[in-house]
């Protein structure tokens, strides 16, 4: 059973002329998902998101964050996190929306989520703002399956073409969530070497398989079926959760990869079937980068048809 997540906060973050990381991009996918008659959630009012964003992110932080956007500064942190005034609401209305999909995967078998938001999560550290991302939305639905729901093993697989620097440095140190991360390397942020296998109890629980510019389908799925699924196979985690970007598809602007449409699916079917194997099909899989607008509903239908919407 698939469902929608989103929030009308998240097209109120505001891009300045020439920014990829646009409004343009949720709208045309949830155009594209709504005329699709998917089941989908419209508004994460209510859920409460606080804790586990709390649990991760430095309070210093979020109090900063929040001063910045009231004062109307125009960035934080970096320049690739430019401020606009709904910004704080967006960056909240994505991770209310990441909570609410998970209350509902964790609520019954044989479900999958999508959590259709933005700003993304995946590059914000937990003191500071990075590559368009403010909060970890991925990392808080983890945290809140783990603290909320009482998961004890949950998963989570990055194919955004970018590494998931945030989401690692956020888990690295625990063993309770897997992270897997396959990115295009060397490429932005710098991180999500080989080497970087986790620390202490989490040592093992990061797996990095950085993957050389112009990687195609094969050598995709290679790295899925030689370790991605091996490695979740043997972690049997209680929910399986996904970063889903779609920048390492052929077209992208921001990405150097040329991955096909029909890959995304095919990572649909392998990531549901992962879930199937030890989580009773509980998949939920969040939003994060890709920028060729045109494409983007194309991409996240192909994907959602093959992690079992239709
Ligand atoms: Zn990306």
């Amino acid at each position: 059973m698939e469902r929608i997540f989103t929030d009308p906060r998240c097209l109120e973050h505001a891009a300045p002329p020439g920014y990829p990381e646009r409004p343009e991009r949720l709208r045309a996918i949830l155009d594209r998902l709504r005329r699709d008659r998917r089941q989908m959630v419209e508004s994460a009012a209510g859920a409460d998101a606080r804790p586990a964003v709390e649990a991760l992110h430095d309070r210093r932080y979020l109090a900063r964050f929040q001063r910045a956007v009231e004062r109307g500064d125009g960035l934080l942190d970096s320049a690739d996190n430019p401020l606009s005034p709904g910004t704080w609401a967006a960056a909240w209305g994505a991770a209310e929306a990441a909570v609410a999909a998970a209350d509902w995967v964790a609520g019954g078998e044989d479900r999958q989520a999508f959590v259709a938001v933005r700003p993304p999560g995946h590059h914000a550290e937990r003191d500071h703002a990075m590559g368009f991302c403010f909060l970890g939305n991925v990392a808080v639905a983890a945290q809140h399956l783990i603290d909320r729901h009482g998961k004890r093993k949950v998963a989570i697989v990055d194919f955004d073409v970018h590494h998931g620097n945030g989401t690692q440095h956020l888990f690295e140190s625990r063993g309770d969530v897997l992270f897997i991360s396959l990115h295009q390397y060397p490429f932005y942020p710098g991180t999500g070497a080989a080497s970087e296998r986790g620390r202490g109890a989490g040592e093992g629980a990061t797996i990095n398989l950085p993957l050389a510019a112009g990687s195609g389908d094969e050598v995709y799925a290679a790295a899925f079926e030689g370790t991605v699924l091996p490695a979740l196979e043997r972690f049997a985690p209680e929910v399986l959760l996904a970063s889903a970007g779609f920048d390492a598809w052929r077209g992208d602007p921001l990405g150097g990869m040329s991955v096909s449409e029909e890959a995304f699916a095919r990572w649909g079917r392998w990531l549901r079937r992962a879930a199937a194997a030890s989580a009773g099909g509980r998949l939920l899989s969040v939003l994060e980068g890709g920028y060729d607008l045109p494409a983007m509903p194309d991409l996240v239908s192909a994907y959602l048809d093959g992690a079992g919407g239709v």
